[in-house]
């Protein structure tokens, strides 16, 4: 209490155009605001910079909206930061006051914001691609390469891995269907003695592939597969 015989809730302006307050807090502020011009203007001062702030947390990093519902434990920090820092400065309370507390909620909010985005942005959101292991045969010396399959609606993926294929020579991989029709997946260039990895697709479906083969500028099978 204060000598005009009320307590001004200065300390809970900032919780309070957050939105940070519980509906007990937020009602005894307005309640409050509707006879103290003092306090209005404080909030009136205070209130710009709150939407400038509310505005940059608009959108988070990973693009979702803001959660709408923040944790009890978030809205007990954000009211400890603006607490704490309205009672540091009780003596002399100022505009400048305010406005840190305020600074302070909203990093406390931005913070746990983030966190919110951050948890569902590592969430998984589809199950793992299931990959089919498969042994590759190497027909030249100095060559080694493993290659998994992911059976796709539209066709079939090699996910070839392989070192030792000729730096800069020029290689085509495709796949065989069980009919002997042959359906090209694509080339590629060797990279030596470093690992190289590409992804190459072929318009058969999985039950319809029986072999892969990688061939050389020159036509010779490098590389095959039975699947
Ligand atoms: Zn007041």
């Amino acid at each position: 209490m204060n000598g005009d015989g009320h307590e001004h809730p200065r300390e809970l302006l900032g919780s309070y155009l957050l939105g940070g307050l519980p509906e007990s807090d937020g009602g005894r502020v307005r309640a409050h605001l509707d006879e103290c011009p003092s306090c209005r203007g404080e909030l009136a001062a205070l209130t710009p910079v709150a939407q400038a702030l509310s505005e940059v947390g608009e959108v988070g990093p990973s693009g979702l909206p803001p959660q709408s519902d923040p944790p009890p434990s978030l809205l007990d920090r954000i009211e400890r930061q603006v607490r704490d820092e309205a009672h540091e400065r009780r003596r002399a309370r100022t505009l400048r006051a305010g406005l840190a507390a305020l600074a302070a909620a909203a990093a406390v909010l931005a913070i746990g914001v983030g966190g919110v985005f951050l948890g569902r942005s590592l969430a998984p959101t589809a199950p793992a691609v299931p990959l089919e292991a498969v042994a590759v045969e190497e027909l030249v010396p100095r060559t080694q390469a493993d290659a998994d399959l992911v059976a796709h609606t539209w066709g079939v993926e090699v996910k070839l891995v392989a070192t030792g294929l000729e730096d800069g020579g020029a290689y085509r991989l495709e796949v065989l269907g069980r009919n002997g029709d042959r359906f090209p997946a694509g080339a590629f260039l060797g990279t030596g003695d470093k690992p190289l990895r590409c992804n190459l697709n072929a318009a058969v479906l999985r039950e319809d592939a029986a072999s892969f083969q990688v061939r050389d500028a020159a036509g010779q099978v490098v590389l095959r597969a039975d699947l």
